[in-house]
């Protein structure tokens, strides 16, 4: 299954197991012109859904939005503070969101599946969580990164064997910033 959100930033994706949170975060606006954000409404959200597999879609009404977006902030933040050398464990922020949230365990063909339960955003924010929980297991989880960007911080995922990447793209950000700083040695020669 394709990830639409993250294609359109042509963002390297992410394996399966975090395809739909690296999708989720592209959700926003950004690049430049800047692209839509995906979960601006009901009808788009759901369209946004269907592009990915959830155990059982869910469906998003209005009052599912805000508890997404704030959601989709505090996993940014997350991913985003990740890029300081000093890292960042998972933020205080986060556990409000546990509390509204539960999970049930299941045995699927022999294997214990962990799924979010609930219906609207609290399927979806369970599933993505829950997601992020094996992928931490996995060592995947500190993977994805937030572009070194700043106005861009479109979402990517690193598979270099030592995880130095830092640009979602390195032909869009990477020669762009290098670019500024070349512009910006030169000026300083200048004066
Ligand atoms: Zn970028």
């Amino acid at each position: 299954m394709s990830d639409l959100a993250t294609e359109r930033y042509a963002a390297a994706a992410a394996p399966e197991a975090l395809r739909r949170v690296q999708s989720f975060l592209n959700t926003r606006s950004a690049g430049s012109p800047p692209e839509v954000d995906l979960l601006a409404s009901p009808a788009s959200a759901n369209s946004w859904l269907r592009t990915l597999q959830w155990p059982t879609r869910p469906r998003l009404t209005t009052d599912d939005l805000p508890p997404l977006y704030e959601l989709r902030e505090t996993l940014q933040a997350q991913v985003e503070a990740a890029r300081t050398p000093s890292g960042s464990p998972l933020q205080p922020d986060l556990a409000r969101h546990l509390e509204k949230l539960s999970w049930g365990m299941t045995l699927e063909e022999g294997r214990l599946v962990l799924s979010a339960e609930g219906d609207g955003w609290r399927l979806v924010a369970g599933a993505l969580l829950g997601d992020i929980l094996l992928a931490q297991q996995h060592e995947l989880w500190p993977r994805l990164k937030a572009c070194r960007n700043p106005p861009c911080s479109v979402v990517f995922y690193d598979n270099s064997k030592n995880q130095s990447r830092v640009w979602h793209n390195t032909s869009v950000c990477g020669n762009l910033v290098n670019l500024r700083a070349a512009r910006a040695r030169q000026r300083a020669q200048a004066t």
